[in-house]
Formats: C-alpha cells, structure tokens, sequence
C-alpha cells in the first residue's frame, strides 16, 4: 500500500515527444518538493540520459527478477522493452516529496486500482498528429524505426484518454507549464484543507 500524507501524486503522460520530459525537468527544477518516480526500464539509455537520474537501467533478467519479488506498483511492456515504478522507491519519495509518475496509460490504469489514493492525472497531447511526428523527428536520438514505432502508438493511446482528469494540448510549453501550475496549486489548496 502506498503511505498517504498531504503530498500529492501526479501522473503525466503522453505519446513520447509531446514534451514530458521537459515539463517534469522544468517543475522540478521550480518546485524543490517535486521529485520525479525514477522508473525502472530494460531499455538501453539514450545519449543524454543518466542511470539513477532518467530511469534505473536495467537487464530483463533484473526486470524479470523485480516483477517476481512483488518490487513494482505498476509495469508495463512498451515498444518491445519494459517500464515499472518499483514500490521501495515511491514509498521513500512520498514521505517528504510531492510525486511525478512519468508513465503510460497502462501504469495509469494499475496506479488507479489504488482507490485510497488522490492522483492527479494529466495527459498532454500535440495539436495535431503531424506536429507529433516533427517533434518525434527532431529528437536525434530516436531511429526512424522508433520514430514510427512511438507516432503509431498515438492512435491507441488516445482510446485512453478518458481515465485522465485533464487533457492539455502543449501548443506552447510556457502555456501548457501554468496550466499545470494552475492544476497543482489548485489540488495543494484543496489536499491542505483536507489534511489540516
Ligand atoms: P521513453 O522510452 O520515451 O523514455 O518512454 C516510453 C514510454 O514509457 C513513455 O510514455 C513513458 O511515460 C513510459 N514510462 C516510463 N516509465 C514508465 C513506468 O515506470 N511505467 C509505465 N507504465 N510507463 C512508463
């Protein structure tokens, strides 16, 4: 069971290249409070990323090991590798911190389950598809081949949308950042009544 205090937990997703990742960065980086569940995943690290920071990379063999311990909250396999918020990790976060979950709508469905829990649930969306796939371009280190892979994963991931409580197009991110400043300020003001 997830402990409970005033802290609030909120999941982010998207198709990958909405944004995600900068926006978590950018409220991190404001808000000392925000930490981001550092995943686990089988998928090799991309030139950019650092092990303990991005994800905690991992061998499936260690993944298998995880998922048979009982480790993980959630878990899911997306585009051919494994994703999951290992339990031990969220616990300690949450006795200090507010909660970013970056993960799909899969982890979002078993996260849900937790009916004692108050997530705030975000999915961000590009205005329009073709956007999605320019975006997808421009990140170097995606090969053609994932860069398809990701953009065909769009069409299924918005049959989802309707398990998040907000739906936010990233036209601009200084834009879409304070809606979602908005969106926390808003569920602190109401978690501080509750929990006072
Ligand atoms: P990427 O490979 O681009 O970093 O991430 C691919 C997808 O995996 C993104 O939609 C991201 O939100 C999702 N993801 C990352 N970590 C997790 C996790 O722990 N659980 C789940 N269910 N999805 C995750």
């Amino acid at each position: 069971m997830i402990p409970r205090g005033g802290n609030l937990l909120i999941i982010l997703s998207s198709p990958s290249g909405v944004g995600k990742t900068t926006i978590t960065k950018k409220l991190q980086q404001k808000y000392s409070n925000f930490k981001l569940s550092i995943s686990h995943t089988t998928r090799p690290p991309r030139s950019n990323e650092v092990d303990g920071v991005d994800y905690h990379f991992v061998s499936k063999d260690q993944f298998k090991k995880l998922i048979k311990d009982n480790e993980f909250y959630e878990y899911a396999k997306i585009f051919e590798n494994y994703y999951g918020t290992r339990k031990k990790n969220v616990d300690q976060t949450l006795k200090k911190n507010d909660i970013i979950f970056d993960i799909d709508w899969q982890g979002t469905k078993q996260l849900s389950q937790f009916k004692n829990l108050n997530f705030i649930k975000i999915y961000l969306i590009t205005p329009n598809k073709n956007e999605l796939k320019l975006r997808l371009l421009k990140r170097d280190e995606n090969t053609k081949e994932e860069v398809e892979k990701r953009f065909n994963s769009f069409d299924e991931d918005i049959k989802h949308w309707n398990d998040y409580d907000y739906i936010l197009i990233n036209k601009n991110l200084e834009t879409c950042f304070k809606q979602i400043e908005q969106i926390i300020n808003t569920n602190k003001i109401k978690n501080s009544q509750f929990f006072s």
